[in-house]
C-alpha cells in the first residue's frame, strides 16, 4: 500500500528497471565495474520473459564456438545480417553486437556465475541466405542449482508451467528427447526417472523446483551474480516516472512496499521493461493483425505492458516504427485455466499463451487453416509460420490455423499444452483444447474446417511424405528444419526426410493456434551504446534502454534464434560500460 508520508530518497550509480535478461546483463557488469546498482522489478518475482526462455542467445563467433574448431571472420555473420536485414540494416550497431557479443560471453563465464553450453550444433534459420550459418552461432545458459540463489530463489519467477512437467523445466536437445523416449528405452526411463525424483524432493524442501535449466537459468545466474557483486534487486516496484535534471534524466520514482522512492542514479538509468507484448493500445498501432489490440497473443511476462516504451518517451526517446514486423511472431495457442498458477498469475484474466516451438517440425504434423489446406512450411520458425499465415489470410479473415496429427503423433510427441503419453488426454478433450476425430472428417468438423479440403490435403502430405520431398512448401530442405525435425524416428521408419511421416492412424487430433509472439521488436530507438535518441537522433543523457524496450538491431527481421537475449545481453553489456567510462574491449579480461 502507498504511504501518505513524504516519498523517501536513494541513490545509486545505475538504475535498472526491470530485471530480464535486458537488465540484469548491464546490471551485473556495471556491479563488476565497481557501480552501485538497484534494479527495480514491478512484479513480486523477477526474471520476466526471459525467465520462461529457452535461453538461447545468438552470438556469432562466440569463446565456445571457438574453442570447438568453429572460427569464422565478422565479415561472415555481417554479411549474413545485411543480405537478411536489407534496407534496416544498420551497420554501425550490427558491428557493435557482433564485435562485443563474444566479449559479453567471454566476461560472464571467466568472471560471474552464469556459465554457458554451446550451441554448435544450431543452424541459422535461412540455409538459403548468404553466408548463414551452420552452426556456432550461439550459446546457452549452462543448468543451474537454483539452491546458490539462497533465500531468493523464491523470488526467481518459475518456468511457464504448461511448458514444464510439474513444475520442473525440460532442457532442449538431449535432454528432451530422453523425455520422449522415457517409455522407450531404458536408459531414458532412468534418467527421467531420477529428474523426476529430485524434483519431487526440491518440492517437499524448496517447494518449487531446483533443478533450473533454459531462461530460468539465464535468469538465476545473472541474479546470483549481481547479488554477489553488492548490486540490490526489488520486487513489486515498479517504476512510474522518470527524473530529470536539466537536460539529463537523473532517476526515477519507485513504487516500493514501503511507499514511493526517488532513486537517484549518478551515471544512468536503463530501460528494460520487455517491449509491449501486454500494451493494447501500442499494440494496436503498431500490429496490423490487431486492429483493436486485442487479436495478439503473446506469450511474453504478463508485466511488460510498455511501460518502458512510454518511461522513454517522457523523455524525449522515439519509438522505431519502421521495422518489418515489431513482434516476434509465434504460434500461439489458447489454454484454459482452471486456477491461477503461482507463476506469473493472468491479471487480465483468460487463458494462458502456449507458443509452439517443438512440435511443429516434427514428422507427421501439418498445419491447416479453415479451407483444411496448408499454407506454409511447418518447420520453419514460429516467426516465419506466422508470416506465412498472414500472407495466405484473405483480407478481411481472421489469421487462424490448426495444428493437425495423427495418435501416433500425440502420444509420441504431444501436441502444444498436452504432453505426450503416458500423460492422459481427457482432460484437454474436456475441456475444449483439444479436438478429436476419429475420421479426418469427424475432426474437420470439430474444428469447423472444410472436410474435403483436409481430407485432400493429407492425402497429398502423406504421398510427399512417402517420397521425402515436400514439392508444396519445401519442409525439411535446410538444416534448420532438418535440425528441428526427428531424423532418428524417420530412419527408422523407412523415410526420408526428417520433417516429414505420414498422418494415416486414427483418432486424429487438432489444435487452434492463434497470432502470437515471444515479445516485441519495436521499441525505443537507440545508437551503437544503447543510449536513448531524440528526435533529433541524439543521445538523451543518463538514458539507456536494452532487451525489448531497444528496438532490435535485427530491424524487425528473424534471422535466428536467440536473436532477441544475444543482442539483450551484448547491449547490457556495452551500457555498462558506457555508464563506467571502461573499454570493453580491455576493461574486464
Ligand atoms: C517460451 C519462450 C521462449 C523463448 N525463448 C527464447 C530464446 O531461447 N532465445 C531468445 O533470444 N529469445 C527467446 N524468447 C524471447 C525472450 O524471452 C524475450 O525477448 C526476452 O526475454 C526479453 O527480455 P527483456 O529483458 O527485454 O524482458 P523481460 O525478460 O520480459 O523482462 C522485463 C521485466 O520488466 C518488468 N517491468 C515491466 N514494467 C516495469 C516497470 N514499470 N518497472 C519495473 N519493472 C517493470 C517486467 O515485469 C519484467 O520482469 C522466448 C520467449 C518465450 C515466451
Amino acid at each position: 500500500m502507498a504511504s501518505t508520508t513524504a516519498p523517501s530518497t536513494m541513490d545509486c550509480d545505475l538504475l535498472v528497471i526491470g530485471s530480464g535478461a535486458g537488465g540484469l546483463s548491464a546490471a551485473v557488469t556495471a556491479a563488476h565495474l565497481g557501480l552501485k546498482v538497484i534494479v527495480a522489478e514491478k512484479e513480486a518475482q523477477y526474471g520476466g520473459t526471459t525467465a520462461w526462455s529457452g535461453g538461447w542467445m545468438w552470438v556469432p563467433r562466440n569463446p565456445l564456438a571457438v574453442e570447438a574448431g568453429i572460427q569464422e571472420a565478422i565479415d561472415r555473420p555481417l554479411s549474413y545480417l545485411q543480405h537478411e536485414l536489407g534496407e534496416r540494416f544498420d551497420e554501425t550497431r550490427a558491428r557493435a553486437f557482433l564485435d562485443n557479443g563474444p566479449r559479453m560471453v567471454e566476461f560472464f563465464r571467466s568472471q560471474t556465475a552464469l556459465q554457458f553450453i554451446d550451441g554448435n550444433a544450431i543452424p541459422d534459420f535461412h540455409g538459403h541466405t548468404p553466408d548463414a550459418g551452420t552452426g556456432g552461432r550461439s550459446v546457452c545458459a549452462a543448468p543451474f542449482d537454483g539452491r546458490r540463489l539462497g533465500a531468493r530463489l523464491h523470488d526467481l519467477k518459475p518456468p511457464l508451467h504448461e511448458t514444464t512437467l510439474w513444475g520442473m523445466g525440460i532442457a532442449s536437445g538431449a535432454e528432451l528427447r530422453h523425455f520422449l523416449n522415457a517409455l522407450h528405452q531404458r536408459a531414458s526411463f532412468g534418467y527421467v526417472a531420477k529428474k523426476v525424483l529430485r524434483h519431487w524432493r526440491d518440492l517437499v524442501l524448496h517447494r518449487r523446483g531446483t533443478q533450473l535449466v533454459n531462461g530460468n537459468a539465464l535468469v538465476a545466474g545473472l541474479a546470483r551474480s549481481l547479488l554477489d557483486k553488492g548490486g540490490e534487486i526489488w520486487v513489486s516496484s515498479p517504476a512510474k516516472r522518470l527524473l530529470k535534471d536539466r537536460d539529463r534524466v537523473s532517476g526515477a520514482v519507485l513504487h516500493t512496499p514501503q511507499g514511493a522512492v526517488h532513486v537517484q542514479a549518478r551515471r544512468g538509468v536503463l530501460l528494460a521493461c520487455g517491449g509491449f507484448p501486454h500494451d493494447a493500445a501500442r499494440k494496436r498501432e503498431l500490429l496490423p493483425h490487431a486492429p483493436t489490440g486485442r487479436e495478439h497473443w503473446s506469450a511474453g511476462n504478463r508485466g511488460n505492458t510498455g511501460d518502458g516504451l512510454r518511461l522513454g518517451e517522457s523523455a524525449g526517446g522515439q519509438v522505431g516504427r519502421d521495422l518489418a514486423q515489431a513482434a516476434a511472431l509465434a504460434p500461439v495457442s489458447l489454454v484454459p485455466r482452471t486456477r491461477q498458477h503461482p507463476d506469473g498469475g493472468t491479471p487480465e484474466g483468460g487463458p494462458m499463451h502456449f507458443p509452439h516451438l517443438i512440435e511443429r517440425a516434427k514428422p507427421g504434423l501439418i498445419a491447416v487453416n479453415r479451407r483444411g489446406v496448408r499454407f506454409t512450411n511447418e518447420a520453419n520458425s514460429y516467426h516465419d509460420v506466422m508470416q506465412g499465415l498472414l500472407a495466405a489470410t484473405p483480407a478481411g479473415e481472421t489469421p487462424e490455423a490448426w495444428l493437425q496429427c495423427d495418435h501416433d503423433f500425440i502420444r509420441y510427441y504431444g501436441l502444444g499444452a498436452v504432453k505426450p503419453a503416458p500423460m492422459p488426454l481427457g482432460p484437454w478433450l474436456a475441456n475444449g483444447y483439444l479436438k478429436r476425430g476419429q475420421t479426418l472428417a469427424e475432426l474437420a468438423s470439430a474444428c469447423g474446417v472444410d472436410a474435403a479440403g483436409l481430407q485432400a490435403t493429407v492425402t497429398r502430405y502423406n504421398r510427399l511424405a512417402l517420397d521425402g520431398q515436400d514439392k508444396d512448401f519445401g519442409r525439411g530442405e535446410t538444416a534448420y528444419n532438418r535440425i528441428q525435425g526427428d531424423a532418428l524416428r524417420t530412419t527408422a521408419r523407412g523415410l526420408a526426410n526428417p520433417c516429414m511421416g505420414p498422418i494415416e492412424r486414427g483418432p486424429f487430433y487438432a489444435v487452434k493456434i492463434v497470432m502470437g509472439s515471444l515479445g516485441t521488436f519495436a521499441g525505443l530507438r537507440t545508437n551503437e551504446r544503447a543510449q536513448v535518441l531524440d528526435e533529433r537522433d541524439q543521445p538523451i543523457h543518463g538514458l539507456y534502454a536494452n532487451g525489448n524496450d531497444m528496438s532490435s538491431v535485427m530491424g524487425g527481421h528473424y534471422p535466428a534464434g536467440g536473436i532477441t537475449l544475444g543482442p539483450a545481453m551484448t547491449f547490457g553489456f556495452i551500457a555498462a560500460h558506457d555508464m563506467a567510462g571502461a573499454d570493453p574491449d580491455t576493461a574486464l579480461l
